[in-house]
């Protein structure tokens, strides 16, 4: 199993999570490409109509993502709640909320200059966590918007981003504190905004720390 260490990866590691269409492999599945996209636009016209999982039966949208197609910076989160699925827009629920405040207070911005997305483009039904087969049906969207954006910084908000992206068992709580370069971007894990709100103090802190290291790798100030 991969232990993260300072800063780099190991020659047995598991291959470097490589964004672009057509990477769409998890737990020895293969899940078929999406279609070449020129633009994020594009790519969220297809997304719309998806019905590669069950998900599509009980969605009232895709909750595609949100922000700016050339971002330096991108969060990922889990999947969309109720708010998100009525909205089509990724954390405006509670979450999102206290991800605005974040954002605001420690790297000086709003969302209109980042990007927002999902592992998981629609609502799991009941809040419930998404499932593998879910989560890699939708790999292909997420990994297509990465290559679209070239991010310089992505932060994987809470374990369903982290070990995705960062092809790792472990939990948020043993990885978090520290980046990974990933290639193309440095991943920032931290906490999900969620599990800031149902803990508290020491966990906003140190989602706040995390953000902090993602300003700093974006040459963005002290
Ligand atoms: N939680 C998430 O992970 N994503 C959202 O969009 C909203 C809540």
């Amino acid at each position: 199993m991969w232990s993260p260490g300072a800063g780099g990866r190991r020659r047995s590691e598991p291959a470097p999570f490589r964004a672009g269409p057509g990477r769409g492999t998890l737990d020895g599945q293969y899940h078929a490409a999406v279609a070449p996209a020129n633009d994020l636009a594009e790519l969220a016209r297809q997304a719309a109509v998806c019905v590669r999982c069950p998900l599509a039966e009980q969605r009232t949208q895709v909750v595609f993502g949100v922000g700016a197609p050339d971002a330096d910076l991108v969060f990922v989160g889990e999947a969309p709640g109720r708010d998100e699925d009525l909205q089509g827009e990724p954390f405006v629920g509670r979450s999102g909320k206290l991800l605005d405040r974040l954002m605001a207070e420690e790297l000086g911005i709003d969302r209109s200059r980042c990007y927002i997305a999902n592992v998981v483009k629609c609502r799991p039904p009941d809040n419930r966590d998404p499932r593998p087969d879910e989560i890699a049906s939708c790999r292909p969207y997420l990994s297509a918007q990465l290559e679209l954006i070239r991010p310089k910084v992505v932060v994987t908000l809470g374990n369903f981003a982290t070990k995705l992206l960062l092809q790792t068992d472990q939990g948020i709580t043993k990885v978090r504190g520290q980046a990974y370069p990933m290639g193309e971007f440095h991943l920032v894990p931290t906490y999900h905004p969620a599990a800031a709100l149902r803990s508290g103090g020491v966990v906003v802190a140190e989602m706040r720390a995390d953000l902090v290291r993602a300003k700093l790798l974006l040459g963005w100030g002290s």
